[in-house]
């Protein structure tokens, strides 16, 4: 869904890995692309076309049905990852999830190659996504931002425990399942730190990218908790606190680190949102002595009951945003036109 400039990244390099693994939900055998079957629209305009969840930079996400099952594949063309030297993102992506187990997070039960695409065989979430919803309603009620955010938590807590800073938050990544609960998806720009460690990539989208990141002193799993605290800036607001159509402005007030709250926030989101967009990583609430245990005991979560939330016994308001209706009533039709790509045999490729 267009909106904003999209994710930024330099280019990249290389690396190998470890072999996918089916994910917990699969049966003894994995899923083969050719038992997957295109899902077409019923009815309206469209009718008989597959269904297009949504695009991206390299490619395209699809509904299809296996076994009985919905699923989404992610399609990804090689030919533009090799021009756009993002071959150890999309090996990034496809190594944190299917290592990933997590309810907060989207999860992978297989991938595949031939010679135009790799693919990912994601977890369909069929509630869209939450950038979608913000912009249906405007801004969240407190009580929606709250759950979210919440979730949202759980997410980084299971990431950053195992070495994984996420460096993407924004509600075009987070899409809702069945439940209503948060789904995290888009593992492009995650990446593998060592505690101590910083890494120096210029990533992430202009308006959540954190002072250090701009600043290219190195940054590492705080820089998470500060596109914490723009999300749920934007939630309550509608948009997010630095913001302008020039990506240098934006840039220029997030290092100058002033921005102010419309009066009808509350003062305990106010409080949080400013503990976690503190300009220096080290003051930054999750970042501090008390780890993410200092973000959950902020008031603004006071309401959360965060073992039942875990264990996905929470009521999510925000089931009252999807609609129902047929598996892709949550999703804006996109574009069906997809070109031939070019064939890519150099072999990055090799472990999908
Ligand atoms: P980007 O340009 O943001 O890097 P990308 O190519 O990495 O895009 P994703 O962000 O993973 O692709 O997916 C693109 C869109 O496809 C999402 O924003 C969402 O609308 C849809 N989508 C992705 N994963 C799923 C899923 N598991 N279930 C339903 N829709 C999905
Ligand atoms: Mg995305």
């Amino acid at each position: 869904m267009a909106g904003r400039v999209p994710s930024v990244c330099p280019a990249s390099h290389r690396g190998s890995l470890p072999h996918s693994a089916p994910g917990p939900e699969t049966g003894p055998a994995p899923l083969r692309l050719q038992d997957l079957a295109a899902v077409r629209y019923e009815d309206g305009q469209h009718q008989g076309l597959p269904v297009v969840l949504g695009t991206g930079g390299f490619g395209r996400v699809e509904l299809v049905r296996g076994r009985g099952q919905l699923f989404a594949l992610k399609r990804i063309r090689k030919e533009h990852v090799v021009r756009r030297r993002q071959q150890e993102h999309v090996c990034t992506e496809k190594r944190v999830l299917e290592r990933s187990r997590c309810p907060f997070i989207v999860g992978l039960f297989g991938t595949f190659r031939d010679s135009q695409d790799v693919y990912m065989l994601l977890e369909f979430c069929p509630g869209g996504e939450l950038w979608a919803k913000l912009r249906e309603v405007r801004c969240f009620e407190e009580e929606v931002a709250v759950f979210c955010s919440a979730c949202v938590v759980e997410a980084l807590d299971y990431l950053h425990g195992n070495g994984i800073v996420y460096r993407d938050l924004k509600p075009e990544n987070l899409m809702l399942d069945k439940q209503g609960y948060i789904k995290l998806v888009d593992f492009g720009f995650a990446k593998e730190l060592e505690r101590g460690e910083k890494t120096y990539s210029f990533c992430g989208t202009p308006e959540y990218l954190a002072p250090e990141i701009l600043r290219h002193e190195g940054h590492d799993f705080a820089v998470d908790f500060w596109m914490m605290g723009i999300l749920i800036f934007e939630m309550l607001v509608g948009r997010p606190p630095f913001h302008s159509a020039e990506p240098q402005k934006i840039y220029s007030k997030i290092l100058d680190g002033v921005f102010s709250f419309p009066a009808y926030v509350s003062e305990a989101a106010c409080s949080l949102v400013s503990k976690l967009c503190r300009l220096r990583p080290g003051q930054r609430l999750g970042n501090t002595s008390t780890g993410i245990r200092g973000i959950r005991k902020h008031r603004w979560f006071g309401s959360v009951k965060w073992k039942r939330l875990a264990l996905r016994q929470v009521d999510a308001p925000t089931l009252a945003l999807m609609k129902q209706g047929p598996p892709y009533a949550n999703f804006k039709h996109v574009s069906e036109d997809w070109p031939p790509g070019e064939e890519e045999f150099s072999g990055w490729d090799q472990d999908f």
